[in-house]
């Protein structure tokens, strides 16, 4: 069997999904494959984990018509509290100081994995093929080629443009040889949602901690997703802890700033590293997501680097199409890989510094670190700067992020 799209996106994890509804938006006919069954019980990129994401992401939701369905599962960011254990100075990031009702959002995957689900099965314009194996990948003068084997046949999948959206090991990367540089941390992620006793409303928390982080992100009334981000090995310790134990953990490392844990859901450990492909486009080929640059989630910036990555490339995808020209053109999508470099450069320097400065425990760096803690709380300029990082308001904003839907003819045609 053959099967013509304009676009063939692998993966669909939160970043695939969402493109797939914008591209389907532009009325664009879209192929979604996923290596596992999509129904978010069975499916790892939605799993327990919360994900905390900015006001630009929401506009980017809110502007392909995800938002609403998605917003009732989640919570108002309203101020970051950042500060060191074992150190004098931290400093509250609010946002009534950059004039927004809310810096960012918390929402669980899982809610953010039905809403797509629903939606993208709704599209008349969107085919999921799921669970599919990849075999084989190519790219001719006439289209981008995929094979795949699902359980009941091999099917030729014939685009414009295939795109890998496939995660951070992307075998669509793997399959045109686009190589990769990888930094590993020697740190992994422990999850888990935690109850406490008495929750500030809006208040989330960055605490940095000797070797790692901890974030604290308000997930409900009475409860937090605590992300901590810390040495391999004091990961293992995490892991076989008693709940009880892990909760006086939590609690210690926080002092008086919460209440009493109460309550400790399962946990998770997922490996970190700084991933980033080498090239991002081809003649009718691009990565996005993870499978373009997976960083350490230490500053939750992970699917807000993605989302802005989602809104240049539909804009870019758009504008071609106004212009006749079909969306694997190489220079279209170079003008995608040109526009996103800069925010991933600055994204990537400013995680990998925290890491670094956050982390080292030699005393210079220590003291560097106070300072740069209390250069936030004094320095407004400083503060609003990391703020519009944060929110994720830096460099050329796309139309999506601003507000404009991705059916405004005069931005996409
Ligand atoms: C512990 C942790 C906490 C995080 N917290 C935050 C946060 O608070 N805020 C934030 O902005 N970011 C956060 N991030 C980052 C964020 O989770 C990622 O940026 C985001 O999930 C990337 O999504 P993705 O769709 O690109 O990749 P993935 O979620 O990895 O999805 C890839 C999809 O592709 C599928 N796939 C893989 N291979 C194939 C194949 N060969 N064929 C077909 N399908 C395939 C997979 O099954 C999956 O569905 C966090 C990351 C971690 C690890």
């Amino acid at each position: 069997m053959e099967d013509r799209f304009d676009i063939a996106v692998v993966g669909a994890g939160a970043v695939g999904s969402i493109l797939a509804c914008g591209l389907s938006d532009l009325g664009l006919s879209v192929v979604l494959i996923e290596k596992v069954p999509v129904s978010t019980s069975r499916q790892p990129a939605f799993d327990e984990r919360h994900l905390g994401f900015s006001r630009s992401t929401m506009m980017v939701l809110r502007g392909l018509g995800l938002w609403s369905a998605m917003s009732e599962g989640a919570v108002d960011i309203s101020r970051i509290h950042v500060s060191s254990r074992g150190r004098f100075g931290s400093v509250v990031i609010a946002a009534e100081d950059e004039g927004l009702q809310s810096l960012g959002y918390v929402l669980p995957a899982r809610v953010m994995g039905r809403v797509l689900y629903e939606t993208v099965a709704e599209r008349d314009n969107i085919e999921v093929i799921a669970p599919a194996t990849l075999i084989c990948a190519d790219v001719t003068e006439e289209a981008a080629i995929v094979v795949l084997e699902t359980e009941q046949a091999t099917r030729t999948i014939k685009a414009d443009l295939l795109i890998g959206a496939d995660g951070a090991d992307s075998q669509v990367r793997r399959l045109f040889h686009i190589g990769q540089s990888r930094q590993k941390y020697d740190q992994s992620a422990v999850i888990a949602n935690l109850g406490v006793q008495e929750l500030d409303t809006g208040l989330a928390y960055e605490r940095f901690i000797e070797g790692g982080a901890i974030a604290l992100l308000p997930r409900s009334e009475t409860g937090y997703a605590a992300i901590c981000s810390v040495d391999s090995v004091e990961a293992g310790h995490l892991m076989i802890m008693s709940n009880t134990e892990f909760g006086v953990y939590i609690q210690e490392n926080f002092g008086g700033y919460i209440s009493r844990v109460t309550e400790v859901g399962e946990r998770f450990c997922l490996p970190l590293a700084l991933v980033r492909s080498r090239e991002v486009v081809r003649d009718r080929l691009a990565l996005i997501g993870n499978a373009a640059h997976c960083i350490h989630p230490v500053a939750a910036q992970g699917f807000n680097l993605s989302m802005r990555d989602v809104a240049a490339l539909l804009e870019i995808l758009g504008k071609a199409r106004k212009q006749g020209l079909h969306p694997g053109t190489l220079s279209v999508l170079q003008r995608y890989a040109d526009w996103r470099k800069q925010d991933e450069r600055i994204v990537v320097a400013f995680t990998d510094s925290l890491i670094r400065i956050f982390t080292n425990p030699l005393l210079p760096v220590a003291l560097m670190r106070q300072k740069g803690l209390l250069a936030l709380r004094y320095l407004p300029g400083l503060r609003k700067l990391f703020t519009r990082m944060v929110t994720g308001r830096l460099g050329r904003q796309a139309a999506l992020v601003q507000g404009v839907s991705v059916t405004s003819s005069d931005i996409y045609g």
